[in-house]
């Protein structure tokens, strides 16, 4: 079927893990990319703080395979949170621990579910870093990104990469970008571009999946 996976399709720890590893290659590919974004509106580290998090993200996923998926994600969220300095650590980490959280101990997760778990998640994120869509921070991706992952993985790749465009002319209201105030308008905001390198990785590993059948 083109364009998307077989509804009832279910998800378990091995695709979570097989994700988080994929982001973690994809962190690791784009992480020039983004201490660049980060050095024009930032302090120029998103890119190292986002590699050292998800490196630890996945050797402890190596060496100690979490079972469900719901402990995949709290596992990593904790990794995050520990390992990363700076404002995107405790968020990337909330963000995955409430989704772990959200996802209990079920052994096998649907796409609606996890888009479920993702959107409460996405709540948690807002009310840690007080921003809303549009503050130009990671939300702009994963508002709409989890939203769209009720209708499909490739919807919500789509969206969040759209999110992370839409930054651009944005004025910054959260975060170390917004101390520059208008300077802020004209450059893509680093976090949200990672956010979209997460939903790229989903997307990528839910189309693998399909593949392997
Ligand atoms: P720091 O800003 O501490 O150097 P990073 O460079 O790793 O941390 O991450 C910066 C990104 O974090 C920003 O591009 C933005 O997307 C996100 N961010 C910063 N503050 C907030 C906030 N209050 N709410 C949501 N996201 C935020
Ligand atoms: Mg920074």
């Amino acid at each position: 079927m083109p364009g998307g996976e077989t509804s009832g399709e279910t998800y378990g720890a091995e695709f979570f893990r097989d994700w988080l590893t994929a982001a973690a290659g994809a962190v690791d590919r784009e992480a020039d990319r983004l201490t660049e974004l980060d050095s024009a509106i930032g302090d120029a580290d998103h890119g190292v703080n986002m590699k050292r998090g998800f490196a630890a993200v996945r050797t402890a996923l190596e060496k100690e395979p979490p079972g469900t998926p719901g402990a995949v994600l709290v596992a990593a969220g904790r990794q995050l949170i520990s390992t990363v300095g700076g404002a995107s650590g405790p968020l990337y980490g909330t963000l995955l621990r409430r989704a772990g959280k959200a996802l209990g101990d079920a052994e096998r997760i649907s796409r609606p579910t996890l888009a479920e778990a993702l959107t409460a998640a996405v709540a948690a994120v807002a009310q840690l870093g007080g921003a809303r869509p549009g503050d130009k921070t990671m939300l702009d991706a994963l508002v709409p990104a989890a939203e769209a992952l009720g209708t499909s993985f490739a919807a919500a790749r789509e969206a969040a990469e759209a999110g992370a465009l839409a930054t651009v002319p944005l004025r910054a209201r959260k975060g170390r970008a917004s101390y520059l105030g208008e300077r802020s308008i004209g450059h893509q905001d680093p976090g949200a571009t990672s956010s979209a390198l997460l939903f790229a990785a989903l997307a990528e590993t839910a189309e693998s999946a399909e593949v392997a059948g």
